[in-house]
This record gives C-alpha cells, structure tokens and sequence, in this order.
C-alpha cells in the first residue's frame, strides 16, 4: 500500500472496509466508508471520487492514529491532518482520473482568506479549532505539509524525515513536539519558523510585490570617494525623489560600480577582484526585487521571470531570505537578458491568498472587466 511506504509495513493481518450508507469511521483493521452507486450500479464520477477518498482516508487511519498514536482528542491535525496528507498523496500518485485540489496548498487559500478574528491556528486543542473544524483539523495542515514537502524540503528529504518520525512513533503515544523534532533531526533542516507560522498562529502566505528596479551598469569604474549614484537615464533631477516604479518603460538606471575602499575588508586577508565584479556585470540587466510580506507567514519565494524574447526561467529562493527582516525585502537579480514581466509563486505551490499583487509590471494584472471587454 502506498501509505506503508511513507511510513512503515503494514503489521496488522486484516484491513476491512465495510460499505455503509452515510457515515465514514476508522477502528483498527476495520473502518465503515459511505458513498453508494445507483440502484441499477452504475455511478457518477463524483460517486466515485467521494469513495476513493472516504476509503483511503478511513484506511488510512490503521496508520494514524491506531499505530502511530497520537491524542485526537487534544490534536486533531497529529491523526487527521497527517492523515488527510497521505490521503491526497495516494489519490495523487495512484488516482491520476481524479481532479484532487482538496488538502493542497491552492485549495486552502480560499479558508486561509477568512475572518482571522474568528481563526484559531492548527495548535488548538481539538474542541477549539474555531468555525471550522474540516478545514482547520485536515486540511490546513494538510496543505502547510504539502508546502513543506514540495516547496521548502523537497520530497526526497521530507519523505524520509516523514518515515521516521513515522517508525519512531509507532506504537507509541507521540505529542506535537514529537513531530516536529523528529521532522528536523532526522533531515537536519531548520523548521522552526515553519511551525511557528503553520502550525502557531492564523497568520497566511501574502507576499507583495512592491516594486521591480532595472538597472544597468556604466562601463567606467567611478571614483571611490564619490557616492554610489543610481540615476535615472535621462533625468537627472528627479534621482531619488521618484515614486516606486510600476513598469519598466522608464528604462533602465544607470549606476558605477565603486572599487571596494580598503578599510571595508576589515580582518578579512583576501580582496574582492573589483575589475573581476565590474566586467561580469557588464551589458548585464540588474533587478532590484522589493517584496513585502503582506500575510505575516513567512514563505519561500518563486519567481517566474519571462523576458522580452518571450522565454522564462524560474528563481527558487528558500525562506531565509526574511531571515533578517520578517517584513520587506530587497533582492537583486542579475540576468543576461531583458524582462518583459515578472511574477511570484507562478503555480501557486506557497498558498498564496492573494496573487493578483504577485506581479510585474503592475499594470499587467487585468482585471477580470478587462479580460471580460476584450473577449467581447
Ligand atoms: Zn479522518
């Protein structure tokens, strides 16, 4: 079975699933799955989509929280949302007809966008997981694993700090904490700003794309006394004082590169090559990339660049990066070619709520009017 090889053998010697009316409910070795075609036995695709899910997830639960034995009573998501995980990776893997988009990180974007006032995080006692207990108990923390396995560990790593916390707990009575430490000591990855946001607060993936700076640089190294200048090609006097920019059309700014001033190495015995740097950057286009995080929730951040040409190349950058600033950020790129457009978290992986603020140039995003004028 698929779930055995996330976690471990089977160990039990039966694993009924019996077919019920309306209800779906786990026991060890047996569980009652609902969802029942016509009378003449035919179903629909919808029919059938239900019980797939209802039986893998109810079988499922021989896995957790019968084996690994978590308290379900004071953890929903240590049974179910893991559970709910499993479930979508095996409809994934072995149900390629059915269109799954429930337990991913799209599919909670539209929960993650309610009433936060109202919200309780994933690590509330199962009596409080607020207004929405499916959403809240599964599916969140079905997503936030989604995110964890595809965007900040990727799947190799996960997979195995996943089956070990699995062996590890099996047949034992494992807490939060439990799953948490094991996930990090067993890939040696740094998780805890991943739980805090996930699993301790309401906070939700928002990242803003503030403003795209272009830059090119002069051929000419500039005299280290003279202040770093970025000026505006064309227009002196408005250097500085210019609001953000929203497009590119104002052309890139041109900036001299300095010669590294002595006492900036400090102790350090070996010098930066400033003709090195210099050449390497020239006739290249730099992107100064100012982002904001909207949502509060810390994320990695993709960026799908596509350039004049009409190509696009992607930039994958772990979380980190708010490492020294939980807010705003700046980073820049330096790529050969020119950008036409920029956007964040193209196949919407991170759970996103609002990606209408992903993009670059601002005046790409179209509103729904727009696209609704032109196609009549
Ligand atoms: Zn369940």
């Amino acid at each position: 079975m698929f779930y055995s090889a996330r976690t471990f053998e089977y160990p039990y010697p039966t694993a009924y699933s019996v077919h019920t009316a309306s209800i779906g409910m786990e026991y060890p070795m047996i569980c009652f799955n609902f969802g029942r075609p016509k009378s003449d036995g035919t179903y629909s695709h919808r029919t059938y989509e239900g019980m797939v899910s209802v039986v893998v997830h109810e079988v499922g639960h021989n896995y957790f929280p019968m084996i690994v034995n978590s308290d379900e009573r004071q953890w929903t998501w240590m049974d179910e949302g893991l559970n709910s995980f499993l479930e979508k990776e095996t409809i994934r893997e072995r149900y390629p007809d059915i269109d799954y988009t429930g337990n991913t990180p799209k599919g909670i974007t539209r929960f993650m966008k309610g009433d936060q006032s109202i919200m309780r995080p994933i690590m509330a006692m199962s009596d409080n997981q607020g207004y929405s207990f499916g959403a809240n108990g599964y599916s969140k923390p079905a997503a936030a694993l989604t995110v964890l396995r595809e965007t900040v560990m990727g799947p190799e790593l996960f997979d195995a700090a996943f089956k070990e916390y699995a062996q590890r707990w099996a047949f034992k009575h494992p807490q939060p904490g439990d799953f948490f430490r094991t996930m990090e000591d067993a890939s040696a990855v740094d998780l805890d700003w991943f739980w805090r946001g996930w699993f301790y607060t309401t906070d939700r993936v928002d990242i803003t794309v503030d403003e795209v700076k272009w830059y090119q640089t002069k051929a000419e190294v500039a005299d280290p006394e003279k202040k770093n200048v970025a000026v505006k090609k064309g227009d002196l006097s408005k250097s500085g004082t210019a609001s953000p920019a929203t497009d590119f059309s104002a052309g890139p700014q041109m900036f001299s590169v300095i010669n590294t001033p002595d006492n900036a190495y400090r102790e350090f015995m070996n010098k930066v090559d400033d003709k090195a740097v210099i050449q390497k950057l020239e006739g290249k286009n730099l992107y100064e990339v100012t982002l904001s995080n909207t949502g509060g929730l810390v994320s990695p951040v993709i960026i799908e660049w596509t350039y004049k040409d009409g190509s696009k190349e992607i930039d994958r950058i772990p979380a980190e990066i708010w490492r020294t600033n939980e807010k705003t950020v700046k980073k820049v790129f330096v790529k050969d070619k020119e950008v036409a457009s920029m956007v964040v978290d193209p196949n919407a992986e991170t759970a996103d709520i609002n990606t209408e603020d992903n993009v670059f140039p601002k005046k790409a995003v179209e509103s729904k009017f727009d696209q609704f004028k032109k196609g009549n």
